[in-house]
């Protein structure tokens, strides 16, 4: 089959790789009816990270079950499932309390931007729907398995109320899915920071309330004047540089949380800052499974539209167009028709 290799900055491609196999009695196999490209891609794309070798790119998925192993019992040939980027047993300490991302047995989901995948610890890490879903709903359903549930995370993660002040940091795909969050966990305001029109309109459409176009301090401080010098209840980070944590930091009040998913990039911390602020901070890779029952009841009954944020959709076979395209922001996030 072909899929997607990695093999240095810039030079992603569609090649010939062997068709993936049971290798564990836990596995499964699907064929993939969408992928996706991630912000968090671009990263080795860039050459900001580190590589070992040629990578298998992908890890937003969402198909059809074709085989699984002799120990598989939650899911089977035939059912539509959808699963986290993080691979877990959902069984262990960490998984029952809720941080499945930090389970014993973690593992990265890669090489699904390809027309078949092995998922490991297929119990623990697939959620099947209960029929065949539509076409219509392909996006919405892969958006579940990584940058719906990262946005949610940080949302949950920053502890949004009902009522609550919402500054978003970052209009990438996953801060926009913070905002339709957000909104569905009943904040009043929610104000994102974005200078790109296209990003603003989607914000908008998913619940923002006001836009700041300013940035750094210029930034801040617009939104201390629009918070009557307050501050936010509740801040999404979802980039990861030094900038946008300095910003999320300095438009927190005091007694918010931080919920921070952006995988930090050269971010430093000072501690008397942190510790005169008084925000607390909880962020990492996104529990998704935690979350997955809830966001596909919402998306099968259509009650939220994340798959818009794919603006750009294309064939799989296209998919180093695809790099470039979010590589240069002309994509806000890119969907591979398998
Ligand atoms: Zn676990």
């Amino acid at each position: 089959m072909f899929a997607t290799v990695l093999h240095g900055p810039g030079d992603v491609r569609y090649e010939q790789v062997a068709a993936p196999k049971i290798l564990k009695p836990t596995d499964a196999i699907i064929k993939l009816s969408a992928t996706c490209i991630c912000g968090s891609d671009l990263w080795p794309y860039r050459g900001l990270q580190g590589m070992d070798g040629p990578m298998n790119m992908g890890h937003e998925y969402c198909g059809v079950v074709v085989e699984v192993g002799a120990d598989v019992r939650s899911v089977k040939p035939g059912q539509f499932v959808v699963g986290s980027f993080c691979i877990s047993d959902n069984t262990c300490p960490h998984c029952k309390h809720g941080f499945q991302s930090s389970c014993e047995q973690r593992e990265f989901m890669s090489g699904a931007q390809a027309s078949y995948a092995r998922v490991p610890l297929a119990d623990g890490t697939l959620v099947a729907t209960p029929e065949m879903p539509s076409d219509d709903l392909i996006p919405s359903l892969l958006a579940v398995s990584d940058v719906l549930g990262t946005g949610w995370y940080a949302a949950d993660a920053a502890r949004v109320q009902p009522g609550s002040t919402v500054v978003v940091v970052g209009d990438g795909a996953v801060g926009l899915m913070g905002v339709l969050a957000a909104k569905q966990m009943g904040a009043a305001r929610i104000i994102i920071m974005s200078r790109h029109k296209t990003r603003q309109d989607l914000a908008l459409e998913y619940g923002a309330t006001d836009i700041v176009s300013e940035r750094a301090e210029a930034g801040v401080a617009r939104i201390k004047d629009l918070t009557k010098r307050i501050g936010a209840d509740a801040v999404l980070e979802c980039v990861g540089t030094q900038e946008s944590m300095t910003q999320a930091l300095q438009v927190a009040r005091p007694g918010s949380m931080i919920g921070y998913v952006g995988v930090p990039h050269g971010v430093t911390f000072d501690g008397q800052t942190l510790f005169f602020s008084q925000t607390g901070m909880m962020g990492g890779p996104a529990p998704v499974r935690r979350f997955m029952p809830h966001l596909l009841d919402l998306v099968l009954s259509r009650k939220i539209n994340p798959g818009k944020v794919f603006d750009q959709q294309i064939p799989l076979a296209d998919v180093a167009h695809g790099y470039k395209s979010m590589d240069e922001r002309k994509a806000i996030k890119t969907l591979l028709l398998v």
